[in-house]
């Protein structure tokens, strides 16, 4: 697992077993707030100990981004602290969390010991959480998943972004408008750093350029999905569309995002078949 110092308060942990996933450890003089933690308890344990070695105080909040397993798994790993997201994380896990989690563990002898923590205090909107002179203001940044939050550390500048910023946008079972709606309220930040959801922290001279190109890529992505659903071509036909001709690279996070694309791409091809059907 990588550490990375983002300022003096808050470090970043990332994932060297699952897809470079991130968690932000924030540390406050009132005990610590980790947004997110790591699918595999042997790097989350890491992450606790790094937290409770420099806080005495304690761990205080887990606050979980959005319900994807990559990023809660690890949440039972701190029993003492409150667990915060928004109120569809919540009303997820109850749904589905348990059956997951048993599919999960099938597959992944690793995470055997994974039990389900389900958030108490849940929102709707945003909601400002205050600790030891930090001010953590989270929002509701809905697209690469419904419930998805964004956690924005103010004093320090930092926002952990989680999958709302990622190498290429993934809107597999999300939704591609609400996602740009969401990278748009980035930009509106006066922000030193973002920490991805996964491959890492951008520093502010490639916040802008990224966000751009998410968006753009977005963009790209449905025109040229729609023009194959237009045609009648068969999905086959996707395979024509390029990652690096909708402007994003093909080899970040050990070339995962090409599999990420190709699956935006197959979610976008029977969303906009079954829209061009309805219009019928
Ligand atoms: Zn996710």
């Amino acid at each position: 697992m990588l550490r990375e110092r983002v300022t003096e308060d808050v470090y970043v942990f990332i994932s060297q077993l699952y897809a470079e996933v991130s968690a932000t450890v924030v540390i406050t003089p009132e005990g610590a707030v980790i947004v997110d933690t790591l699918p595999f308890p042997q790097e989350t344990r890491q992450v606790r100990e790094f937290a409770l070695e420099r806080c005495p105080a304690g761990i205080r909040y887990v606050i979980l981004t959005h319900h994807h397993a990559d990023h809660i798994y690890g949440s039972y790993l701190f029993p003492e602290a409150e667990l915060i997201s928004h109120r569809m994380t919540r009303e997820t896990l109850l749904k589905v969390g348990a059956e997951s989690l048993a599919q999960a563990k099938g597959q992944t002898p690793a995470l055997a010991s994974v039990e389900l923590r389900i958030p108490q205090l849940v929102f709707e909107t945003d909601l400002l959480l205050r600790l030891g002179e930090k001010t953590i203001h989270l929002m509701h940044a809905p697209g690469h998943a419904p419930d998805a939050i964004m956690a924005h550390l103010r004093e320090d500048k930092v926002l952990v972004a989680s999958d709302v910023v990622t190498p290429v946008p993934l809107i597999v079972r999300g939704n591609a408008e609400e996602l740009s709606r969401s990278l748009r309220l980035i930009k509106a930040l006066n922000l030193e750093n973002v920490v991805q959801g996964h491959g890492g922290v951008l520093l502010r001279g490639e916040i802008d350029e990224t966000v751009d190109s998410s968006i753009g890529y977005l963009r790209c992505i449905d025109r040229k999905v729609r023009t194959i659903v237009e045609r009648g071509q068969p999905r086959s036909a996707l395979a024509e569309i390029d990652i690096e001709a909708c402007g994003k690279s093909r080899i970040p996070l050990g070339g995962l995002v090409q599999r990420l694309h190709q699956a935006n791409l197959e979610f976008l091809y029977g969303e906009i078949q079954q829209e061009s059907q309805a219009a019928a």
